[in-house]
């Protein structure tokens, strides 16, 4: 089969010319402005293979060569590309560095050195490679997704696929000149398949964000930004689990707010609304970083804690003494705020929901005996199976058995 070289290239200019404009209008439609980076750097590229195919016939080779370093700043761009879609600003210096080595290399190494050119080109391109492929692996750790094609792409072309370019000059095929030289032949192929499989990795880590992006706005509450009953479930049920491997005990606790259709009904909706974005400030800022709250219903929270019962006793107080001081004032008059807290701690293993149901009875009985306090249950709850072997011993609902008696504390 024979390939002809100059139809390759005007392949290779044509595919990278679609591409970059396809990745321009994605960028501008979905306003992502690392596509904009990424389509612009495949324009440049296509225009430099374009006058290097034209332009290298007419123009004299230094200034075709020194003309290519428009190329090294496509490479820039691909990488600073990828440092702008993971929210870093563009590193410009870096990317007129490249360009700069190259013209420097160009204009002060002889015409006989030209191999030495060649390799110092393809180190460039190699380098930029690898940052780009450096920048893509320090998120895939960070967002702990499996991103190997988007790393193993720029490293393949950086590092394996750039040798044709220096094999050519250090192993010239017999009597051949260097624009029909084999190894030319295959860097055009290559050319092609990089820039092909770069835009499927690019496309792959678009629509990876989108779908987390939807995912996280699923799991969360917007009018407090805590996770919602089910971005909590999600998020405790590996709690739960990393802490039942390590045999630790977890405990859980509902809060309710006090009297909240009181407040409502005297100062309106959107004061009530207040209200609970204060307490979610108050119980997210009074919980540890490692615990996890969400808000569970209208005025309902609750928050699961990787510790025992009795040090998650202290934190629930804490919280009810933050809330019931906040000294909250609705048009200058003083609104009391008070929470009730029902807590239950269980083994290693323990089902969310079993605890969730233990929590909820204390904190029926926090409402009972007053308010503004914190209820915690003595008797350790029972996993759903075992809890629903003892009802049928006893021939008693699975409710009563999680909870015998509740110990009171607070106001
Ligand atoms: P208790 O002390 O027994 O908990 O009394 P309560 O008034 O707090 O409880 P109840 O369940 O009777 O009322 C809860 C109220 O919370 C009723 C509902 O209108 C209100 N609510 C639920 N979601 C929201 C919300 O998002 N914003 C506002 N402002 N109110 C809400
Ligand atoms: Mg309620
Ligand atoms: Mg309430």
């Amino acid at each position: 089969m024979s390939l002809d070289f100059s139809t390759l290239f005007l392949v290779a200019t044509l595919i990278c010319t679609l591409l970059g404009g396809m990745l321009l209008y994605f960028g501008r439609q979905e306003n992502i402005s690392a596509l904009n980076w990424w389509g612009t750097a495949y324009l440049i590229g296509a225009a430099t293979v374009a006058q290097w195919q034209i332009l290298g016939s007419i123009l004299p080779d230094t200034v075709v060569l020194a003309l290519a370093s428009a190329g090294f700043i496509a490479c820039g761009m691909m990488w600073n590309a990828a440092r702008v879609f993971h929210g870093h600003k563009p590193n410009w210096p870096g990317l007129v560095l490249g360009a700069i080595a190259w013209v420097t290399a160009v204009v002060s190494l002889p015409a006989e050195a030209s191999s030495l050119r060649m390799t110092i080109g393809a180190a460039i391109v190699a380098i930029y490679a690898a940052l780009t492929a450096s920048q893509l692996f320090a998120e895939r750790r960070k967002a702990m997704q499996r991103r190997w094609p988007a790393m193993l792409v720029p490293l393949l072309h950086g590092s394996v696929l750039m040798l044709p370019i220096v094999l050519a000059e250090t192993l010239p095929t017999h009597g051949t000149g260097y624009t029909t030289n084999i190894w030319v032949l295959i860097f055009a192929i290559e050319l092609v398949l990089y820039a092909i499989g770069t835009v499927f990795v690019i496309f792959m880590l678009v629509s990876e964000r989108t779908v987390r992006a939807h995912k996280t706005a699923a799991s969360l509450d917007p009018l407090t930004g805590l996770f919602n009953r089910r971005g909590f479930s999600e998020a405790t049920a590996r709690m739960i689990e990393r802490e039942a491997d390590a045999g630790r005990p977890v405990t859980v606790m509902i809060f309710d707010l006090d009297h909240f259709k009181s407040i409502n009904d005297r100062f309106g909706h959107p004061a009530g609304d207040e209200v609970i974005k204060l307490f979610a400030t108050i119980v997210s800022g009074s919980l540890r970083m490692s615990d996890l709250c969400g808000r569970i219903g209208g005025e309902e929270f609750a928050a699961l804690l990787p510790c025992s019962i009795d040090e998650a006793m202290t934190a629930a107080e804490r919280v009810r003494e933050a809330f019931e001081g906040c000294g909250l004032e609705v048009d200058g008059a003083p609104i009391a705020t008070t929470v009730s807290i029902g807590v239950a701690g269980g083994p290693a293993n323990i089902e969310l929901d079993v605890l969730l149901a233990a929590a909820d009875t204390a904190l029926y009985q926090a409402k009972r005996g007053g308010r503004n306090r914190v209820v915690a249950t003595v008797e350790q709850p029972l996993s759903l199976e075992q809890g629903r072997r003892k009802a049928a011993q006893r021939h008693e609902p699975v409710q009563q058995v999680i909870v015998r008696n509740a110990m009171s504390i607070g106001a």
